[in-house]
């Protein structure tokens, strides 16, 4: 057996019940001791004033001298104070009693007290030390716990007699009971509502996430297109939040993760059923023509040469998308552009195209990494004489802006369609054009280039006109130094 239930609406509730129950228990048990005894006071101090009233009454009747006083008028007389003093207790009057200063009793307005025995008590020490005391106890007479007040009656030199006035204990004890019950009930219903309150809200608390758990869990079964109705207090109702956004970017992902692992598996299919096709050639006519030989082994060469470069950019890819940041300097950018100008005359003179660099001797220090602007620029530049018929012309611009460097790569080429210039730095994007067979291509390079400026804080941008030309912006942060 468990002490304490597992789920989390019933721990909730039990926890603000218990709660409520000490509290508000515990200001009820307070409570009630301070009224009780507030009423016990109450009570006895009205006890006190009136054995006062009747010890000045009794003066002003029967003067000082107790011992003249005749009995049986002195009795009539206590019963008229006992009525007088409106005290009852079970349809009984209170007890009027006078007792000389021996503490014998002299009258009683009860019949059932015995005249002239000595009644020893505390209240008739205090009333004669001047002060006054109540004693509740047991009394022999009535057979029933009674309280007890005195007054004294004093004397020119000393107390002469003493007044002791006495009711029952019970219509007190029913008064406290009564309160106590009227607490209690209070209590009672505090706590039921309590309780309402709290299975509602532990219940609102615990409905959330309980949705949230058998969500998680149908995802975790592979129902990736599960979501969550956000709802709940307002933490809960993030979290729901969250889960949905993560939800959405984990299948985001998978899709992307599917889609990549098709397209690659589709990108080496080719040079690979390419490369397989003239091994088996190569098997047949190798002996026989040394020419197709040689022709054959450099297209092989070829299809390498690109298989080579695909895996190349998947791992790039694959070390960017990992958010590995490459560390960065302060550099002048001009003179890289210069030798990379260099570096790509060989394809400036396949292609046939003009190739002008307007790039000044000096640009502003960019805070960058050299390797990937290198290669996110040589990307560009290389696709402006892939897409570039001959006679076109291609532009490599550098210009300082506030904060950044601009470097722009202008083409002369075919252009891109409206239609394609959102995708084309998607991961294998390819434009869908008569050129595509003739242009080798992976359809990489723009995602790896945009992904190479944009870790370095750069951003990239395209402009293009179909069949006139396309325009690539690149801006790369100056740096602060
Ligand atoms: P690819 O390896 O095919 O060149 P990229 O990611 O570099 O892949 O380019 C994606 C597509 O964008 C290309 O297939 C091409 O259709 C188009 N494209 C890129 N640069 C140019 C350009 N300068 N002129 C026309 N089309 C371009």
């Amino acid at each position: 057996m468990r002490l304490f239930p597992h789920g989390l609406t019933s721990r909730l509730a039990l926890t603000y019940m218990l709660l409520v129950l000490l509290s508000v228990g515990g200001l009820i048990v307070w409570a009630g001791l301070q009224l009780q005894t507030a009423t016990f006071e109450q009570q006895e101090r009205n006890l006190e004033i009136q054995a006062q009233l009747i010890a000045n009454a009794l003066r002003n009747e029967f003067g000082d001298d107790a011992d003249k006083i005749q009995v049986a008028a002195l009795r009539s007389a206590l019963q008229t104070y006992a009525q007088e003093s409106g005290l009852y207790a079970s349809d009984e009057l209170a007890r009027v009693t006078l007792v000389d200063d021996k503490l014998r009793v002299l009258a009683s307005s009860d019949s059932r007290v015995t005249e002239g025995v000595e009644h020893n008590h505390t209240e008739f020490a205090a009333a004669r030390a001047g002060y006054e005391q109540n004693e509740i106890r047991w009394d022999e007479f009535a057979n029933q716990e009674r309280v007890f007040v005195a007054a004294a009656l004093r004397g020119e030199h000393d107390v002469d007699a003493f007044v002791q006035l006495s009711m029952s204990t019970a219509p007190i004890n029913t008064m406290v009971r009564q309160m106590w019950l009227g607490l209690a009930s209070v209590g009672g219903i505090i706590l039921a509502l309590t309780a309402l309150v709290s299975v509602m809200l532990a219940r609102s608390i615990a409905r959330p996430v309980q949705r949230l758990t058998a969500t998680s869990e149908a995802i975790a079964q592979g129902h990736l297109e599960q979501r969550v109705t956000p709802e709940g207090p307002d933490e809960i109702e993030r979290l729901g939040r969250a889960f949905n956004q993560m939800t959405e970017r984990l299948s985001e992902l998978l899709m992307r993760e599917k889609e990549f692992a098709g397209n690659a598996a589709h990108e080496l299919r080719s040079p690979l059923t390419g490369l397989r096709l003239r091994l088996e050639l190569l098997q047949d006519t190798a002996r026989t023509n040394p020419t197709v030989t040689q022709n054959y082994l450099a297209q092989m060469e070829h299809e390498v040469a690109h298989l080579q470069r695909v895996v190349e950019q998947m791992l790039a890819l694959a070390a960017l998308e990992q958010g590995k940041l490459a560390p960065r300097a302060n550099f002048d950018p001009a003179p890289l552009l210069y030798d990379l100008a260099d570096d790509i005359s060989p394809l400036v003179q396949t292609a046939q195209v003009e190739f002008q660099v307007q790039v000044p001797e000096h640009l502003p220090l960019i805070h960058a990494n050299a390797e990937q602007v290198r290669m996110a620029v040589r990307n560009v530049l290389e696709n402006a004489f892939k897409y570039t018929p001959p006679h076109g012309v291609v532009i490599l611009r550098a210009n300082a802006l506030p904060d950044f460097v601009e470097i722009v790569i202008s083409d002369t080429g075919v252009g891109i369609p409206p239609e394609a210039l959102p995708h084309i730095f998607d991961r294998f994007y390819r434009v869908d054009t008569a050129r595509r067979n003739l242009v080798r291509g992976s359809g990489l390079g723009l995602a790896l280039t945009r992904l190479m400026v944009q870790a370095n804080a750069g951003q990239i941008a395209v402009t293009s006109a179909q069949g006139q030309g396309s325009v690539f912006m690149i801006q790369l942060p100056r740096s602060r130094a």
